[in-house]
C-alpha cells in the first residue's frame, strides 16, 4: 500500500517558466493600449522576432527570438517610444532633464503658447497673429503625436494618435484654430498626467528590486572584499553588518540578528535569525551582523522571481480585458466609418460641408476608446503591485477576478490553521521489550528522511533528549498516511491511527485516550503490532480565528477546515479558530474530492495549503493559495495566489482588495461606456464641441486611472 512519493525538487530544478528565453525591455511614451499594439507589431516585424508582447499596463516588452537589443530598440524608436533593456540605466540617466522629459516639456510649453494664443484672442489682435499662435502651439504639442500617428498607420492601426492628429488637421481645415489648438493640448496633457499617475504603478516592482544591494561583501580567506553581487557564486561567505540589506539568498552560518523582511514578505515585524535559518537578498538586517553562506546566484533570487512573476501578473490579460479589446477592434473602425459617412452622406445631399465635418472630427475623437480600453489593465496593475507589497503574490488578472468570486474557502489545518510546529507530549510504550527512549529512538530513525512536520516534531524531540537515532533504508511515504523503512534491520511503519487499524486491525485503547486530548497521534509499529504511540501537540496560529472572521466579515459564506488528522484533533483546532465545517481523517485523494465537492455546492472555491502535500487539492480548487511560498519555489510557482509569509490574515485582506479591485474595474469600464455613449450620441447632431470630446475621454481615462491606483494603498482588516 505504500508508494514511494516524488519529495519536493531541490530549489535550482524548479524554474520560473519564462516562455522559452524571454528578455525584457521597459517602454517609454505609451499612451495607450492601441500604442503598445503598434509598438508590438513593430517589433514583430523584425527579423528573426519569434514573439514579442508589449504590455502596457506595465510598460514592458517581453520578446523571444534571435534578435539584437539594438534592433529591437531602434524599432520601439520608430514606433514613437523608447525602449530599453529592462534592469539597464534609464536611457535618460546621465542626460541633462530638457532631453530625458521632451515629452512633458513640450507639452507644457503647448499649454503656455495655448494661452498665449487665447489671450490674444480675446485681446482682439490681429486674426493672424492669433492663428499662428495657436499652430505653433499645436506642432510644439503635437509632434510627438503626429510622429506616433504616422508610425502607427505604417502598421495600420488606428490608435488614438491618429485620431487626435487626424480632428486637430481637419479643425484646421475647417478654420477651427482654436478647436484644433485645444485638442492636441489637452489630449498632450491628459495623457502626460495620465503617464505620470500610471508610472507609480508600474514602478512598484522595479523598487522592490532596487532592495537588493548592487555589492556585497564577501569572505575570502577571512578577509572582507566588496564585490558585484553578480560576481559571488553559491556557497561564497557573506558578512551583512547591522543596518545592511542582505545581498543574497542564503543560509545564516554565524551570528544572530533579526532581520525586517517587509521587502519579501511586507512584513515588517522583524524575525529572528539564527544558524541554520534562511535569508533573503533584499530584506534588511536590523542589530547583529550575520555571516551568510549564498545558497543562490544573484538573479535566482527569491525577490528577483517574486519581481519577475508580478511583472508578468500585472501584464497577464484579465477575461474582462479580452471582452474589451475585442469590443474596442470592433467599436474603434465602426465609428470611424461613421464619422466619414457622417460627412460623406449629408454633404452628397446638399448639406454644408462645414457644418458635417466639424461634427465628424467630434465622432472621430470619439472613435478613440482609450478610457475603456485601459479601465481594466491599469487597475490589475495597480492591485497586483499594492498586494506585492504586501507579501500577497496573485498571479494575475484571472486569479484576481477568480478570488473576487469566491464564497467559499478550504483551508488546510496543519501549517494552515495551525503553526505546523508540532512538539512531542507524549510516548506510550505498548511494546514491553521497549523503553521510551528506545521506542523514540526507532521513530525517529524511521522519520529521517521524512520532511512531514510530524517527522520533524520527532526529529526535534529525540535530538533535545540526545538520542542518536540510525539511518533508515528503503524508505517510502504515503501521503497523508504515514511512513515505512528499515531501521537497523526491522522493516517499521509510522502512522496515522487509521493505517495502526490497516496495519494491526484494531486500535489500542491507548490511541484514543491520547486523541481525547486533541493530540495528533503518530502511531510506531512493525508488521501487524503496534510498538509506541506518540502524542504531538500542534499549536493553533495566533492570528486563526481572527483571519477566519475577517473572511466572513470579507463575504466568504463558507469556511471548511479539510485535514488528514483525526477527528478530536480536528474538533479542537476547529473550536479554537471558529471553524465550523471541518472534515478529518481525508487522504489526499479525498481532500481534493472535497474541494470539488464544494465547488459544485458554492461555486468557486479558493483552497488554502502549505501547497506540497496538499497540491492536488490546490490545483482542483480555483484559486490555489500558498502559505508561507517565500520558502517553497514549488508554492510560488504553481499557486495562484501566494502567500509570502506565514500569515494567515493576508488571505482575507486578499480577498477583499480582490473584491475591491473588481468593484473598481466594473465602474472603470460601465462609466467609461456610458460617457462614450452620450458622446456617440451627441456628436452626429452637433451638439458637443472637440473640446469637449477631447476633454471628456482625458477625463474620463483620468479618472479611470486614478481610481485604479487607489487599489496601490491596501487596506488591512
Ligand atoms: P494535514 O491534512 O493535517 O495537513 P496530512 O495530510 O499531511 O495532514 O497527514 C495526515 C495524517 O497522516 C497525519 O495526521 C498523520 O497522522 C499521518 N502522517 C502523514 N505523514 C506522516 C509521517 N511522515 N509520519 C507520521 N504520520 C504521518
Ligand atoms: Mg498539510
Amino acid at each position: 500500500m505504500f508508494q514511494p512519493v516524488a519529495r519536493e525538487p531541490p530549489a535550482d530544478e524548479v524554474e520560473p517558466d519564462l516562455g522559452g528565453e524571454a528578455r525584457r525591455f521597459r517602454v517609454e511614451g505609451m499612451d495607450c493600449a492601441a500604442c503598445a499594439r503598434s509598438a508590438e507589431k513593430a517589433v514583430a516585424a523584425l527579423p528573426g522576432v519569434e514573439r514579442a508582447e508589449v504590455s502596457f499596463g506595465t510598460a514592458s516588452l517581453r520578446l523571444v527570438g534571435a534578435v539584437d537589443d539594438a534592433a529591437v530598440i531602434a524599432a520601439v524608436d520608430r514606433a514613437g517610444f523608447t525602449a530599453r533593456r529592462a534592469g539597464a540605466a534609464p536611457t535618460g540617466a546621465g542626460r541633462p532633464f530638457w532631453r530625458r522629459d521632451v515629452r512633458s516639456i513640450s507639452t507644457s510649453a503647448s499649454v503656455v503658447l495655448l494661452f498665449v494664443a487665447v489671450a490674444s484672442d480675446l485681446a482682439a489682435a490681429p486674426d493672424r497673429a492669433a492663428r499662428a499662435l495657436y499652430v505653433l502651439s499645436m506642432v510644439v504639442g503635437g509632434w510627438p503625436i503626429a510622429r506616433a500617428a504616422v508610425s502607427a498607420l505604417r502598421h495600420r492601426s488606428l490608435d488614438m494618435n491618429v485620431l487626435m492628429a487626424l480632428a486637430a488637421v481637419g479643425a484646421v481645415g475647417i478654420g477651427a484654430y482654436a478647436e484644433g489648438a485645444w485638442v492636441l493640448v489637452l489630449f498632450a496633457v491628459g495623457t502626460t498626467l495620465e503617464t505620470f499617475a500610471l508610472d507609480r504603478g508600474r514602478r512598484s516592482m522595479e523598487a522592490l528590486m532596487e532592495l537588493a544591494p548592487a555589492r556585497a561583501r564577501v569572505l575570502v580567506d577571512g578577509e572582507e572584499r566588496t564585490v558585484d553581487v553578480e560576481s559571488v557564486a553559491v556557497g561564497a561567505h557573506l558578512v551583512v553588518r547591522p543596518g545592511e540589506r542582505v545581498a543574497l539568498d542564503g543560509e545564516v552560518v554565524g551570528g544572530e540578528s533579526s532581520v525586517d523582511q517587509a521587502a519579501i514578505t511586507g512584513e515588517s515585524i522583524p524575525v529572528d535569525k539564527r544558524p541554520g535559518d534562511a535569508v533573503f537578498a533584499g530584506t534588511l538586517n536590523a542589530h547583529g551582523a550575520l555571516t551568510v553562506q549564498a545558497t543562490r546566484v544573484a538573479g535566482q533570487s527569491t525577490l528577483s522571481k517574486v519581481a519577475d512573476l508580478v511583472e508578468r501578473a500585472q501584464a497577464s490579460r484579465a477575461p474582462s480585458e479580452r471582452f474589451i479589446d475585442a469590443f474596442a477592434r470592433i467599436y474603434t473602425p465602426v465609428v470611424f466609418v461613421a464619422a466619414v459617412a457622417l460627412t460623406a452622406v449629408p454633404v452628397l445631399l446638399g448639406g454644408e460641408l462645414e457644418t458635417w465635418l466639424y461634427r465628424s472630427l467630434a465622432l472621430l475623437i470619439v472613435a478613440c476608446p482609450c478610457s475603456l480600453v485601459i479601465s481594466v489593465p491599469v487597475a490589475i496593475v495597480s492591485a497586483v503591485g499594492g498586494a506585492a507589497r504586501r507579501g500577497i503574490l496573485v498571479k494575475g488578472g484571472q486569479a484576481l477576478e477568480d478570488l473576487a468570486a469566491v464564497r467559499a474557502v478550504a483551508v488546510d489545518k496543519t501549517g494552515t490553521l495551525t503553526a505546523g510546529t508540532p512538539a512531542l507530549g507524549a510516548i506510550v510504550v505498548l511494546d514491553p521489550a521497549l523503553d521510551e527512549a528506545a521506542a523514540l529512538t526507532l521513530v525517529a530513525s524511521l522519520e529521517g528522511p521524512s520532511e512531514h512536520p510530524l517527522a520533524v516534531a520527532i526529529a526535534a524531540a529525540a535530538r533535545t533528549r540526545g538520542l542518536r537515532p540510525a539511518e533508515a533504508e528503503a524508505f517510502l511515504a504515503s501521503p497523508g498516511q504515514g511512513v515505512e523503512a528499515t531501521v537497523a534491520g526491522r522493516r517499521l511503519w509510522a502512522g496515522s491511527p487509521r493505517l495502526v487499524v490497516a496495519r494491526t486491525g484494531s486500535s489500542p485503547l491507548e490511541l484514543g485516550e491520547l486523541e481525547a486530548g486533541g493530540r495528533t497521534v503518530v502511531a510506531l509499529g512493525e508488521g501487524d503490532r503496534t510498538l509506541a504511540l506518540f502524542g504531538l501537540e500542534d499549536t493553533v496560529r495566533p492570528q486563526a480565528a481572527a483571519a477566519v472572521q475577517a473572511l466572513r466579515r470579507a463575504g466568504v459564506e463558507q469556511i471548511t477546515m479539510l485535514t488528514g488528522d483525526a477527528e478530536p484533533v480536528a474538533r479542537t483546532v476547529a473550536g479554537r479558530t471558529g471553524v465550523t465545517d471541518w472534515r478529518a481523517g481525508l487522504l489526499p485523494e479525498a481532500k481534493l474530492r472535497a474541494v470539488e465537492e464544494l465547488q459544485d455546492r458554492h461555486g468557486p472555491v479558493a483552497m488554502v495549503g502549505d501547497g506540497v502535500n496538499d497540491a492536488p487539492a490546490l490545483a482542483a480548487a480555483r484559486v490555489g493559495v500558498a502559505m508561507g511560498a517565500a520558502g517553497s519555489d514549488v508554492a510560488l510557482q504553481s499557486a495562484d495566489v501566494a502567500l509570502m509569509g506565514d500569515r494567515l490574515d493576508r488571505l482575507p485582506t486578499a480577498v477583499s482588495l480582490a473584491r475591491r479591485t473588481s468593484g473598481v474595474m466594473r465602474f472603470n469600464v460601465i462609466a467609461s461606456l456610458i460617457v462614450k455613449g452620450i458622446c456617440v450620441v451627441l456628436a452626429p447632431f452637433g451638439l458637443i464641441s472637440l473640446v469637449v470630446a477631447v476633454a471628456a475621454d482625458m477625463g474620463m481615462s483620468l479618472l479611470v486611472t486614478l481610481n485604479a491606483l487607489r487599489l496601490l494603498r491596501v487596506r488591512e482588516d
